[in-house]
């Protein structure tokens, strides 16, 4: 029998919110309802500033990360384009795989899992571009399966010094919502989010944001599509309404998790994950294991992958964290299986349940033999959080001010 609550620290699903959770349970509605784009027009327009556009539309298909990734390339592109991608993890590697199976021809960096972006080999790929062949330049902004963050901007950067016209696609599925996320200024065509990582609701929508050019574009793309076409969506989504029956309990629900991020303050936000990653890496560094993301600039603030031990496989560690403490860990993915796990730390979480996450980790770490001192990865955690809100102390009346500051306009 389980007592207690099961931990879920995998990079997603996230844990759902309580308000969220009620504002799901609802009696099914009527999706043609006279009032029904009185909640879904404000609803699409707050999903923008969520991904920082006020010139980009809010799509939001039934499905998952996976489908608006699809959705992305079905729309925009024609048979046989050439896009530019880097794999570098599992789902940057899933997405290459894609561009592939439907028929692109992939231009493919490879890095090391582990590392980043190689924005150089961008720069260089797109300067001997000289006949812009490359239709789109596919950019996963957080690598879910090394817990790896790349720097967006510097890959329009990359494009924009050679001027090279080709749309950006990012995927933004373990980062919008959690990480800074900003359209505009990086000039995303297409980003690509989904409803079970940042945005605290079960799977089942993909979250995009779509550029005025990738709208054009997709006005002259012979790809085949039906299910995920942008102009039948946008076009029923003016009105307030869908082309086909949507998941209404989970826009109610989108709507009260939007809120929430309205009320904390994006920046907020952003701030609660960057100091709960930095806590579990504090503990990760005292339990004297290597993440898998090589460099600083590329730790992610809502995943961190940790390399085992040669003598421990990560798989039996996870199983063993979930049958003994009902703790859900991040597996190893594809190149990294038995040799990683993952400590998801994003969407609604403080740092007491991050705690027992470390401590969940730490037991397991000392049943497989690894010889760490009983505490002093929970212990570092501790100390860093307890300084950290010390550091940012204040009185609780200003928390409220600082929320309607940073609330979105
Ligand atoms: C979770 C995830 C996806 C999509 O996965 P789905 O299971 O289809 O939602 C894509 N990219 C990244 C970076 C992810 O973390």
């Amino acid at each position: 029998m389980l007592t207690g609550q099961k931990g879920l620290f995998v990079p997603g699903p996230t844990n759902i919110p309580h308000d969220v959770q009620r504002a799901m349970n609802i009696s099914m509605e009527d999706h043609r309802a006279p009032d029904l784009p009185d909640f879904i027009l404000p609803l699409l327009a707050d999903v923008a500033k969520v991904f920082k556009t006020t010139s980009g539309q809010a799509l939001l298909f039934p499905g998952s990360g996976t489908a608006g990734w699809e959705a992305a390339l079905t729309n925009t592109l024609n048979p046989g384009d050439k896009v530019l991608i880097s794999t570098f993890g599992q789902f940057s590697h899933l997405w290459a795989d894609m561009c592939q199976r439907m028929g692109f021809e992939v231009v493919c960096i490879e890095a090391a899992w582990g590392e980043g972006i190689p924005v150089a080999g961008y720069a260089q790929a797109l300067a001997d571009d000289k006949s812009h062949t490359i239709k789109a330049v596919l950019a996963t902004h957080n690598e879910t399966a090394t817990g790896v963050s790349s720097d967006i901007g510097e890959v329009r950067e990359a494009m924009d010094a050679v001027n090279h016209p080709a749309m950006l696609f990012v995927d933004g599925v373990s980062s919008i919502g959690s990480i800074d996320f900003r359209m505009d200024q990086w000039k995303v065509d297409i980003a690509v989010s989904g409803s079970q990582k940042g945005f605290m609701l079960p799977a089942g929508l993909a979250i995009l944001c779509v550029s005025e050019k990738a709208t054009e574009a997709s006005r002259h793309s012979k790809m085949h599509r039906c299910y995920f076409d942008f102009a039948d969506m946008a076009k029923l989504n003016e009105q307030g309404y869908f082309p086909y029956t949507p998941p209404m309990p989970l826009l109610r629900g989108l709507r009260v998790a939007i809120d929430r991020l309205m009320e904390e303050g994006l920046d907020n936000v952003f701030a609660r994950h960057h100091r709960l990653a930095e806590g579990t890496r504090q503990a990760v560094a005292a339990w004297g294991l290597p993440l898998c993301a090589k460099k600083p600039e590329w730790y992610s603030d809502t995943v961190t992958a940790i390399c085992v031990p040669e003598h421990v496989n990560s798989s039996a560690l996870i199983k063993h964290a979930y049958s003994q403490y009902q703790l859900s860990l991040g597996a190893g993915l594809g190149q990294v299986a038995g040799r990683v796990f993952r400590i998801g730390h994003l969407g609604d979480l403080n740092e007491l349940m991050l705690l027992s996450a470390l401590g969940g980790v730490e037991m397991s770490l000392l049943n497989a033999g690894i010889d760490i001192e009983p505490g002093k990865g929970v212990g570092a955690a501790i100390e860093f959080y307890r300084q950290a809100a010390q550091a940012s102390d204040q009185p609780v009346e200003n928390k409220q001010q600082n929320a309607e500051k940073l609330a979105f306009a």
